[in-house]
């Protein structure tokens, strides 16, 4: 075989937002083996929260100007933490997140933050005409019809592996050819269990997930498959597409990640092994796509296996998608409803099946705002937050 062109040097500077969690350090290794690979990446920004220890540590591996942390009284800690190594500008707060996201000397920033706080500077980034790496949900989520109202083409660019999977396979395709995507989702460690024993589930049970190693609240999302609808309403916004046209199939074995039907019926899919650095890189890299150490998969091994998505088993999903449907400031209410009940019955104090009996009380109690501003979004998140921490145990049980 002939020998492959050698890959084009990138060179890419980089504002990267929670950049001590799981999603930022991974993209901060990525860094680290493109440089090695001899491309030119540079990480201008950082923006984390509570764990200096590591952002003083990634200050001095990676130098960037300006570093952004969530409380003021931090500073001086951090200024001890990295000492002589590094002397660039701490900026606190939503103003430091705000002069991350649009720093001058930036043009992709990785938004990797967790929770609704992620939205502005998602919404200021895009403003500045910056491209945003996307993996923090809550800018679609409950600020969808705001992100689309300031992006341009391609100004997104997702990290979630479906979004990924979805985007590169959409690359290439022209809107007319799409008859519907498809998601898949590896179904949680309750796909098989017999539905008169969901009142006994444990946390235990449900920390168990079978294919992706993540966080406490997205291992219970992904047990309800709430996590799953969150990505239903992200696709819809970052692709365009009427919710009648995307789809959500269970795959037990994460190997396909995303599908595209295609209006004569053919199927494209993405598949891979399930390791996030492969995204992120794709993210990092694109529109280039180049080598990865990412592990090969071995087609011979794999056995591939759908479902669809039942309504008794995974009441939750229907519950949010239906919220994504309706829009406006439905979507925010789900989003904050399932996180305070995801909390709740991490501390044992309701039911797993309570996650789905509170985020439906709380919907129904909500009275929407269409299309809402900024103020109205976060209101609603607030009031939801509330209302949820208000249902007594026994009434969702
Ligand atoms: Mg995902």
């Amino acid at each position: 075989m002939a020998s492959m062109p050698p890959s084009p040097l990138i060179r890419k500077r980089l504002a990267i937002l929670g950049s001590t969690g799981s999603v930022g350090s991974q993209t901060l290794a990525v860094v680290e083996a493109l440089t090695r690979a001899g491309h030119a990446f540079s990480v201008v920004a950082l923006a984390a929260g509570k764990n200096l220890e590591l952002l003083a540590a990634q200050a001095q591996r990676f130098q960037p100007k300006l570093i952004a942390i969530e409380r003021a009284k931090d500073l001086s800690k951090l200024r001890r933490l990295v000492g002589t190594f590094w002397s660039g500008e701490i900026v606190v707060g939503e103003e430091g997140l705000i002069a991350a996201a649009t720093h001058p000397d930036a043009d992709l920033i990785v938004n990797a933050l967790v929770g609704a706080l992620g939205l502005i500077p998602t919404l200021e980034a895009l403003k500045a005409k910056k491209i945003v790496a996307l993996a923090n949900k809550e800018s679609l989520v409950i600020g969808g019809h705001l992100v689309h109202g300031v992006q341009s083409k391609r100004s997104l660019i997702p990290i979630d592996s479906e979004h990924s999977a979805l985007f590169q396979l959409m690359h290439s395709l022209h809107p007319s050819e799409i008859e519907r995507i498809i998601l898949t989702a590896s179904g949680g460690p309750f796909r098989t269990r017999p539905l008169d024993s969901f009142a006994q589930i444990t946390v235990a049970e449900a920390l168990q997930h079978p294919t992706w190693q993540m966080g406490k609240r997205i291992t219970i999302d992904s047990a309800t498959l709430v996590n799953k609808a969150f990505e239903v309403i992200e696709a819809h916004w970052l692709f365009d597409l009427p919710y009648e046209k995307i789809s959500v199939l269970i795959h037990p074995q994460s190997v396909v990640h995303g599908l595209v039907e295609l209006t004569d019926g053919s199927i494209l899919a993405h598949l891979s092994t399930t390791d996030m650095k492969l995204p992120i890189q794709y993210a990092l890299t694109y529109p280039e796509r180049v080598p990865s150490s990412v592990a090969r998969l071995d087609l011979v091994k794999q056995k591939l296996e759908f479902a669809p998505v039942g309504r008794e088993r995974y009441p939750a999903f229907w519950l949010v998608c239906e919220a994504g449907q309706r829009g406006g400031t439905f979507p925010a209410v789900a989003n904050a409803a399932d996180e305070v009940f995801v909390q709740r019955f991490l501390k044992n104090e309701i039911p797993f099946v309570g996650i789905a009996r509170g985020i439906e009380r709380v919907l129904a109690e909500h009275e929407g705002v269409p299309t809402p501003a900024l103020e109205e979004i976060l209101e609603a998140d607030r009031w939801a937050r509330q209302r949820a921490s208000e249902f007594p145990p026994n009434s969702l049980s």
